[in-house]
């Protein structure tokens, strides 16, 4: 059955579906594109210190061309929190004011069904296109996306499936659809830092060591050290901190150590290692290993993602003018906003990002414009049109 782009977002809201494994939903869109001649493989990966997720590669390429553009996205959800404050249950996917309203329907179930209703259009009257179409789904993007995109990526190289281009169809627009898309993101890193000093009486200081006051020294330093000034397409990065605290030991006593945590977010002009080497020099200088009177610190980092910029050479200006075609706005070609599964389909393809608004994405009452769906599966189609 033919089903439109809000009608397939009904569907797949319909389906509660979190990170991990849920073959409902997957066996859903796998069928939905058998019937439209898609090949699919269900891949299901577990382990890497990770629950088991499931996956689906869908593609259709009566050609074998060697040119594939493909459509990434995720089918699981965050949580919905509590259901009672919600005004519209959020898997009914009710319609109201022309809004529809769903956990997914922003973050990002609308836009697969876009992507597939606009598919079903083109293929209606393009049977037999020069260029390959592929899906890449995973049900793990929401939460440690360690068995979803980047496994699939894997597996698609080894089984020598092309991808030369593709869509995230992650919200990217802050307010209204057709302001922006996305073709970076920023790198992230966070650092624990501890440092030990040496416990003792407030009143005593020179014969204790206050690791709070080491911390809040490294802290300014780090803090004040302007990293760059950002560049054509990316804000300048920068470090927030997070959290501080310390043993709390009571208001007349110098605590043995003191903790922080702190984010850095950093451009194309810098690598996570290039970061984490200067973190680790502002550390030594300002605190040292066992220097005075015993002071140390632990420092832990975890990267979450490098930057990346996807060179605007074909399909982000391709996107761009499909976007102004469809709904008069000239998109901002942007690198904002936390990381997506875009951050591992670069290493594979030019990969641009475009979708819905975020502005009630992870929200209580979450909802889109059907009126922006029917944009957004206009705008796909108009990317194949000229792809
Ligand atoms: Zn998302």
């Amino acid at each position: 059955m033919k089903l439109n782009a809000t009608e397939l977002s009904q569907k797949l809201i319909q389906i509660p579906s979190y990170s991990g494994v849920n073959s409902q939903v997957i066996e859903f869109l796998g069928n939905y594109l058998k019937n439209l001649g898609f090949s699919c493989n269900y891949l299901e990966y577990d382990g890497s210190n990770s629950y088991p997720v499931n996956n689906l590669h869908a593609v259709f390429n009566p050609k074998n061309s060697q040119r594939v553009i493909y459509f990434a996205g995720h089918t699981d959800v965050v949580k919905e929190g509590d259901k009672a404050s919600w005004t519209h249950d959020p898997f009914a996917a009710n319609i109201v004011d022309g809004k529809l309203y769903g956990r997914g329907a922003a973050d990002m179930k609308c836009a697969i069904a876009c992507f597939v209703s606009a598919v079903e259009e083109f293929l209606a009257t393009n049977k037999s296109p020069d260029f390959g179409i592929g899906f890449l789904i995973t049900n793990d993007e929401e939460a440690d996306g360690v068995n979803g995109t980047a496994k699939v990526l894997k597996w698609m190289q080894e089984n020598n499936k092309t991808i030369t281009h593709c869509l995230v169809g992650e919200p990217t627009n802050p307010k209204k659809f057709g302001e922006m898309i996305k073709i970076g993101r920023r790198g992230s890193i966070g650092f624990k830092i501890k440092v030990i000093g040496k416990q003792g009486h407030v009143a005593y200081p020179d014969i204790a060591l206050n690791p709070i006051t080491t911390l809040i020294n490294l802290l300014k330093i780090l803090k004040d050290h302007k990293l760059d000034s950002g560049t054509q397409f990316f804000d300048p990065s920068n470090l927030e901190v997070t959290s501080i605290q310390s043993q709390n030991l009571g208001g007349n006593v110098i605590p043995n150590e003191a903790e922080a945590a702190f984010n850095i977010r950093f451009n194309d002009t810098h690598t996570s290692q290039s970061i984490i080497d200067l973190v680790e020099y502002a550390c030594k200088k300002t605190i040292g290993q066992g220097g005075f009177m015993g002071a140390k610190y632990e420092l832990t980092y975890r990267t979450s993602g490098e930057s990346f910029l996807s060179d605007p050479k074909f399909l982000a200006p391709l996107v761009a003018k499909a976007t102004k075609k469809i709904t008069g706005i000239e998109p901002v070609m942007s690198t904002t906003g936390g990381t997506s599964d875009a951050r591992f389909i670069k290493d594979y393809a030019e990969v641009v990002e475009i979708g819905l608004v975020n502005e009630t994405a992870h929200k209580i009452d979450e909802f889109s414009e059907v009126s922006e769906i029917n944009q957004l599966q206009q705008t796909y189609l108009e990317i194949l049109n000229q792809f």
